[in-house]
């Protein structure tokens, strides 16, 4: 009788840990499915291109990657993390516990007997300690059945090691913050291209992280569009208590721009080179405010003759004539 294939599911970041852990799986007859979760902190403009994302990490390492959103489960967690912050405002731990549990839950719909990460022993200085990667398996209820490939020889054998799943011995001891085992493991198994390590999440940015704990105790309600739109361009919260993104090159503008959402207003100036701005849930002045400031940052603009901005709605669109906001003015809005 043919033996049914075991299958695994792996924790997928991208990155070349990641990428490593699920080809040692893989290269032991086991097949590998990956997840790919994302969040406006982490991964969300993939979901706007899947299918060329899969398709690359398929033809470039093998590798069969699906995304999962879980941005409302994880503003939710954000709010009070039982294992706190890192550096920033980057619940490291909590997040890892989640993102395997999330894992785990899938297991039955693979038919799955096992989940697999690329973390690596001493990597990181909270999520990656010994100690707290056992936490990681005792909170996500993943006791025994989760891998880790890239160093297993130093950690206790799991059950998939010790039903015969996988061979233990074909796994690795890698630990500590060095590279070097990672890359030449990756250039003994003709693995290129791969994304360097720095990025990734914005949590851990020294601007982003900030802003967004800010959003927070400001806010008793988060939603994922304001979270998406905060986290790009210049920002500012208008007296009225409007939000307002602008653009600072075309690449912002344009990243602005895919951020809208229904009801928000976008604005630009009609005749002169200058930023793209969405402005949400204005109320009293803030349009005129958002205006000025469109014009502060455009080109060719004089501070004695008003320009035109255009305000685009779901409804239609109107002029406004604005002079440049002096920037005294609206320092205190800046977020
Ligand atoms: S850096 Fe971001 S994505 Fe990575 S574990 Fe921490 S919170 Fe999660």
């Amino acid at each position: 009788m043919k033996q049914q294939q075991v299958t695994a599911l792996a924790l997928y970041s991208g990155g070349l840990d990641s990428i490593l852990a699920c080809r040692v799986i893989a290269a032991q007859g086991v097949k590998v499915k990956a997840i790919r979760f994302v969040t406006p902190f982490f991964g969300y403009e993939l979901l706007a291109k899947e299918a060329a994302y899969a398709a690359k990490a398929k033809s470039a390492f093998g590798i069969d990657v699906s995304l999962r959103d879980i941005s409302t489960t994880f503003l939710e967690l954000l709010r009070a993390p039982k294992h706190g912050f890192g550096k920033h405002f980057n619940p490291c731990l909590d997040c890892k516990i989640l993102l395997v549990s999330e894992v785990r839950k899938l297991l039955p719909a693979y038919q799955a007997s096992f989940i697999i990460t690329g973390e690596v022993v001493g990597q990181r200085p909270m999520s990656q300690r010994k100690d707290t990667m056992r936490v990681v398996e005792r909170d996500s209820d993943c006791e025994g059945i989760l891998v880790r490939p890239l160093c297993a020889r130093n950690l206790l054998p799991t059950r998939p090691e010790l039903d015969g799943l996988i061979d233990r011995e074909k796994l690795l001891g890698f630990n500590g913050r060095g590279r070097a085992s990672q890359r030449a493991l990756a250039k003994e198994m003709q693995i290129e291209g791969y994304p360097t390590p720095a990025g990734g999440c914005v949590l851990t940015d020294v601007t982003q992280g900030p802003r967004v704990e800010r959003y927070y105790q400001e806010h008793a309600a988060v939603t994922v569009a304001d979270i998406w739109l905060l986290l790009v361009g210049r920002q500012y919260r208008l007296p009225g208590g409007g939000r307002f993104a602008l653009g600072r090159d075309s690449k912002e503008n344009d990243l602005v721009l895919a951020r809208r959402a229904p009801g928000d207003l976008v604005l630009r100036m009609t005749d002169r080179p200058g930023p793209v701005g969405v402005l949400r849930r204005p109320t009293g002045d803030d349009l005129a405010a958002a205006a000025g400031l469109v014009v502060r940052y455009g080109r060719k603009v004089s501070p004695e003759v008003p320009a035109t901005v255009a305000a685009e709605g779901d409804q239609g669109s109107m002029t406004i004539k604005a002079l440049p906001l002096a920037d005294t003015v609206f320092q205190s809005w800046q977020w």
